[in-house]
């Protein structure tokens, strides 16, 4: 059996809008098919302006610079996340506060934020982890009480939504990624979306290296030059016709993999859990667009274990964060407050196979090598 943990999407269409995008003759960023690429993302979630860029780290970076983020700003930020989702405000000057996981979920623990929040808190971060939406209305009412930005790392949320609403667009900004560990991929990609109206015009600037570019594009201005601060954030149109092939199939990938998902789901039901783990379940306000399926064990030795038994099997798993308060580049900066629901995560999450490739049989599969694994633990 040979079940590795990812293989990016590629329909077979992408090398057509490449092969255009070559045509034309036109290579450089916000062309055609960057037009297209963020048309599409705003027709089909009704977001109001998107960006696309180079990764979504780049896109949170960008969402830092338009929010003024400076020496002297507190940002509050999850410990477990990628690094990116730090890395954007530290750029920036900011001191970074780290926020725990809730007690049975990865996404922020909402109940710590007052705790956290100061006068000097300029803005919050939710990761939305696998597509499962943080509790956005109780952020949102904090926003309302503190004047935070809120920025949503969407990374993995595309097409997700909160009591209907797509992630991404009820903060001050949503941050998607492209990486080819995502859902939709373009190799290495990102889109930044302003839903804040009074920002979208500073965004656009700093997306277009700090000119107002964009307007003389639109025709609104009969010359541009340097007007912000900014810098170089959206990719070639090779990407871009790239990824404009995958947002095109966007509810074709995201059928197939809810119904994978599905699977995992039902299969689980049966698995006598004995005690040693449990499933991730999604949370009444969130939808699912099945980018990743966890477990989380009660032991890290059972998890490692469990790696280790489905590795020797063919069958490629995953950890995933490791707490960025307690990193070799943070730890001495963070102090000592304990964050045990992170470190929790850290040691105990396993994520199994998902990806647009892989069959429902191939989980059963997966399943079967599980379960056997787990009744001699
Ligand atoms: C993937 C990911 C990122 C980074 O995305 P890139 O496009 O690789 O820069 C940031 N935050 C989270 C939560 C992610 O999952």
């Amino acid at each position: 059996m040979s079940i590795p943990f990812n293989i990016p999407v590629i329909l077979g269409s992408e090398t057509d809008r490449i092969s255009e995008a070559i045509a034309s003759k036109k290579l450089s960023g916000n062309g055609r098919f960057t037009k297209r690429c963020q048309k599409l993302f705003r027709d089909t979630y009704g977001f109001d302006t998107a960006l696309l860029t180079t990764s979504c780290t780049d896109a949170l970076e960008l969402a830092a610079i338009i929010c003024n983020i400076s020496p002297g700003d507190e940002v509050i930020v999850p410990s477990y996340t990628y690094p990116s989702t730090a890395n954007a405000f530290l750029l920036r000057g900011a001191k970074l506060v780290f926020v725990d996981s809730g007690p049975d979920h990865p996404n922020l623990y909402v109940e710590q934020l007052s705790e956290l929040i100061t006068p000097k808190t300029k803005a919050i971060v939710p990761v939305h982890y696998a597509g499962n939406a943080c509790d956005m209305d109780a952020i949102m009412e904090l926003k309302k009480l503190h004047g935070f930005s809120v920025i949503e790392d969407a990374a993995q949320a595309i097409g997700a939504t909160h009591n209907s609403r797509p992630l991404g667009s009820i903060g001050d900004f949503g941050a998607f990624s492209f990486h080819d560990t995502k859902n939709i991929n373009c190799g290495e990609g990102g889109m930044l979306c302003v839903n804040n109206k009074s920002l979208s015009d500073r965004a656009e600037i700093v997306w277009e290296k700090g000119t107002n570019r964009q307007a003389f594009l639109r025709g609104d201005i009969d010359k541009y030059g340097w007007v912000d601060i900014g810098s170089s954030y959206y990719p070639s149109e090779l990407n871009a016709a790239f990824l404009s092939a995958q947002l095109e199939a966007v509810d074709v990938i995201q059928r197939k993999r809810v119904a994978l998902w599905n699977r995992y789901q039902e299969n689980f039901h049966d698995i006598p859990t004995r005690g040693l783990f449990t499933i991730n379940e999604t949370p009444s306000y969130s939808s699912n667009n099945a980018h990743i399926f966890y477990v989380v064990f009660e032991r890290a030795e059972h998890r490692h274990a469990m790696i280790q038994g489905l590795k020797s099997q063919g069958i490629g798993s995953a950890f995933h964060y490791q707490s960025l308060h307690k990193s070799t580049y943070f730890k001495e900066k963070h102090g000592t407050r304990q964050l045990p629901n992170a470190d929790r995560f850290s040691d105990c999450l396993l994520r199994l196979p998902l990806y647009y490739d892989l069959s429902l049989s191939e989980i059963d599969e997966v399943c079967a090598s599980f379960e056997a694994l787990i009744s001699k633990l």
